[in-house]
C-alpha cells in the first residue's frame, strides 16, 4: 500500500465514523422532538402551565412529561407571536387543542396554530358562529383530518402521567337567552395532579358559575384559579369563588383593552377573599410550576 492509498483509507474510515456519529445523534433529536420532551422544556417540573401574555384573550399552555396541550389561541394579531412563543418552547407539536369557545380572542390563533404544529386531537365546545375565523378553524380541522370531541361535563381528558382535566361545563344542554350564550356555553375544566388543581374557566360568566355550583359545589375546590372571562365583572361571582376558593387568580387580559378589563369590583372581591392576583398585562407571562404537593408562581416581568 502506496502513501496515497494509506491517506485514502484513512479519510474513508473516517468519513464513516463521522457518519455513524451523525446519524445517531439524529435520530436521539428526532425522538426527543417527535415525543415533545426536550430536556428543559417543561422546566424539570412534572406539570408546567402557562398564562401566556398574548395580549387581549387566552392561551393557556399544558405540558406534563407526556403531552403538550393548549388551551385557547389568543387572537387573530397575536397569532405569530402565539406560534413564536411556542416553538421557543421547543414544540413542534400539540397533542390536544382545548377551544373553550369560539370567540376570536380564544380562536384567533388556531389558523396560525395547525399552519405550525401538528395538533392531534381537539375538544370543542360544540358551538358554532358565522364568523370567518370560525369558518376557517372548521375548513382546517377538515382539510387535515384532526380527530375532533365535543366534550360535555362529567368527561375526563387524561395528560398522561397522573394529570387529568376533569370537565366541569358545558352541560349536554346548552344555555340559550343569556347575556352571551357563547361565554356561558365555554369549556371549563379542572387541571388535577395529585394534590394540586387549577380551574380554567374560559369566559364562563355567572349562570354558568351558578349552574356548576348547582351540580358540585364541593367539586370546584381549586388551588389557582384561571380568571373567568378576563376578570370581567360578568363572572367571579362571590357564591363561586367562596367554593373555589383559590389561593391565587390569575388574569390574563391585555393592557389598556377596551373592555375595560379587570373590573374593580372582581379585584375588590378577590382582594375581600384573600385570593391573591397575578395579571398577564402587567406581570407578563405567568408560568405555574408543580410537583403536585407544592406549586410556584413565576412573573416574566
Ligand atoms: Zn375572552
Amino acid at each position: 500500500m502506496n502513501k496515497l492509498h494509506k491517506w485514502s483509507w484513512l479519510f474513508i474510515a473516517v468519513t464513516i465514523f463521522a457518519l455513524v456519529i451523525a446519524t445517531g445523534c439524529g435520530n436521539t433529536n428526532k425522538t426527543a422532538q417527535s415525543d415533545n420532551k426536550p430536556p428543559s422544556a417543561a422546566g424539570g417540573a412534572p406539570l408546567t402551565i402557562k398564562v401566556l401574555d398574548i395580549g387581549q384573550g387566552d392561551a393557556i399552555l399544558i405540558r406534563t412529561k407526556d403531552q403538550v396541550v393548549l388551551v385557547d389561541t389568543g387572537d387573530v394579531p397575536t397569532k405569530e407571536k402565539l406560534v413564536s412563543m411556542l416553538k421557543s418552547q421547543g414544540i413542534n407539536s400539540i397533542d390536544k387543542l382545548i377551544i373553550t369557545h369560539p370567540h376570536a380572542d380564544h380562536l384567533g390563533g388556531a389558523e396560525a396554530i395547525f399552519d405550525n404544529f401538528t395538533v392531534k386531537q381537539i375538544y370543542d365546545s360544540g358551538q358554532k358562529t358565522t364568523s370567518n375565523v370560525y369558518k376557517q378553524y372548521l375548513t382546517q380541522i377538515k382539510k387535515k383530518n384532526i380527530p375532533f370531541t365535543v366534550v360535555t361535563a362529567g368527561m375526563t381528558i387524561d395528560l398522561g402521567n397522573e394529570t387529568v382535566l376533569k370537565v366541569l361545563a358545558p352541560d349536554k344542554q346548552l344555555f340559550t337567552g343569556t347575556e352571551s350564550d357563547l361565554n356561558n356555553n365555554s369549556i371549563v375544566t379542572k387541571l388535577v395532579y395529585g394534590e394540586f388543581s387549577m380551574l380554567l374557566t374560559g369566559d364562563a360568566e355567572k349562570e354558568s358559575e351558578e349552574r356548576m355550583l348547582h351540580n358540585d359545589a364541593a367539586g370546584l375546590k381549586s388551588t389557582l384559579l384561571k380568571s373567568g372571562h378576563h376578570g370581567s365583572k360578568s363572572s367571579s361571582s362571590v357564591a363561586f369563588l367562596q367554593a373555589v376558593k383559590p389561593e391565587a387568580a390569575l388574569i390574563s387580559l391585555g393592557a389598556n383593552n377596551d373592555y375595560h378589563h379587570p373590573h374593580p369590583s372582581t379585584l375588590k372581591k378577590y382582594n375581600e377573599n384573600k385570593i391573591k392576583v397575578y395579571r398577564t398585562d402587567t406581570d407578563g407571562t405567568l408560568t405555574v410550576t408543580t410537583d403536585g404537593k407544592t406549586y410556584t408562581i413565576t412573573k416574566e416581568r
